[in-house]
């Protein structure tokens, strides 16, 4: 099938803040507001029938509210699971020690050796190196990486053993946009699952909605907002989060990445206010976006007309969150890639020199030298992640205009921009 025989259906998207306002809200063991923390690792049966009814599945947390074991279900993880299905519309969700363990859980489960997986080829550095590298060495599964916005090549990937289609429903740092309904449509013709990480994008992009089968967070980004807790999810259907805790075949239950629920308590505080964050990080970086490209520099922000996915974008998201917190400016050079985060670290705190994203101040880093640093030079090449690529998280402390004072000045300094705001650079 060519692209332009294509013709797949964008659904109406719902504002998934109102299922979440619907979850739930547990209450602490004193009638507090907030859930209490579940510290034990083990869970005391009332009969001794209910613990072997437990091994075997007929008892759990949805079956009577039984726990057996804290590798297996905890009553405070488990609280942020439920509240990261109604944000994802999964009919469930599992939370993970980490975005890479939900990751390689996820992928581990829906694949066996002799499998194969059809990946974007700009994907987060961690992935890249567990389809590139891990996965074909350790398990004999095989990972081919196209380019994801070319839809015809994703179909021409696609294997008879093919069992996964994965992308970023924006990739790192490209932020090109994957349209989730075709690559679901190629996805399920091949008889493959279509995972989805979502970590750029939570509120903004809701992946099941869009006809995703499993969605992915590294929630140590912005849906932990303070880079404080590594953290990951899946969201997937209930059959699927118990395949993953199968006793005998479930990649969670037997590698063992497992959330603390102490995390799991911290994490649950950050869900009421994810959207006003998401907001507000969209908000700065429109309008950041949209100055820069009005001095002639080279940004890259799919709220901007001028990037590819705009209007891909347009159709795709909850409009009430904007277009994401992330955007790049390319310089060119690494050499004043390098110098304008300096200059805007230690001259100006206006963010700080720091892979990751998300956080409440802006984090800036070179992405080629930095997150993508696994690619090879030719796949870098290829995706377009140039030495001069420097990506901002854009934060939301300060005030808006404190903020572009800086950075405004800082490339005044370097030459980038003469006083009138013109690009020196242009081009
Ligand atoms: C950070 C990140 C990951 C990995 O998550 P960790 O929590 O660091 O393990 C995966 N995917 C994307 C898009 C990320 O940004």
């Amino acid at each position: 099938m060519k692209s332009d025989e294509r013709v797949v259906k964008h659904p109406n998207i719902k504002n998934p803040v109102e299922a979440l306002a619907n979850t739930r809200h547990e209450f602490g063991e004193h009638g507090g507001v907030n859930m209490s923390i579940e510290a034990s690792t083990t869970f005391t049966a009332m009969h001794a029938d209910a613990l072997s009814d437990m091994f075997t599945g007929e008892r759990g947390p949805d079956k009577g509210g039984c726990y057996l074991y804290g590798r297996h279900f905890n009553p405070t993880v488990y609280n942020l699971s439920r509240q990261l299905a109604a944000l994802e519309g999964t009919e469930a969700a599992y939370c993970t020690a980490s975005g890479m363990a939900a990751i390689s859980g996820a992928l581990m489960q829906l694949c066996n050796k002799d499998d194969h997986i059809v990946s974007a080829n700009t994907v987060y550095g961690g992935t890249y190196a567990l389809l590139h590298d891990f996965l074909p060495a350790k398990c004999g599964i095989a990972a081919t990486m196209v380019d994801i916005t070319d839809l015809d090549a994703v179909e021409a990937a696609m294997r008879e053993n093919t069992r996964v289609l994965y992308a970023e429903s924006i990739a790192n740092p490209t932020l090109r946009v994957a349209d989730i309904p075709a690559l679901t449509d190629i996805a399920h013709r091949h008889g493959a699952k279509l995972v989805i990480d979502n970590t750029f994008s939570p509120l903004l992009i809701s992946p099941r909605q869009l006809g995703a089968d499993i969605v992915i967070h590294s929630m140590t980004k912005f849906i932990g907002g303070a880079s404080d807790h590594i953290s990951g999810a899946i969201c997937a259907d209930k059959a699927f989060i118990l395949d993953l805790m199968d006793l005998h075949l479930g990649a969670l239950m037997l590698l063992g990445p497992t959330m603390d629920p102490q995390v799991a308590s911290n994490l649950n505080l950050r869900i009421p206010h994810l959207s006003l964050r998401m907001k507000e990080h969209g908000q700065r970086a429109q309008l950041f976006a949209e100055r820069l490209q009005a001095l002639d520099l080279n940004v890259c922000y799919p709220g901007l007309e001028s990037h590819p996915d705009h209007e891909l974008f347009s159709r795709l998201h909850c409009p009430d969150y904007g277009f994401g917190g992330l955007l790049t400016i390319d310089l060119g050079t690494q050499e004043l890639a390098y110098q304008l985060m300096d200059m805007l670290q230690n001259d100006f705190r206006f963010g700080y020199m720091a892979v990751s994203l998300g956080y409440f101040d802006t984090l800036m880093s070179c992405s080629g030298s930095t997150t993508s640093s696994e690619m090879t030079d030719e796949d870098k090449q290829a995706a377009g992640i140039s030495p001069g690529l420097v990506r901002l998280s854009l934060g939301i402390t300060g005030t808006v205009e404190q903020r572009w004072r800086q950075l405004q000045t800082a490339l005044e300094r370097l030459g980038l921009i003469d006083a009138d705001g013109k690009s020196q650079t242009a081009g």
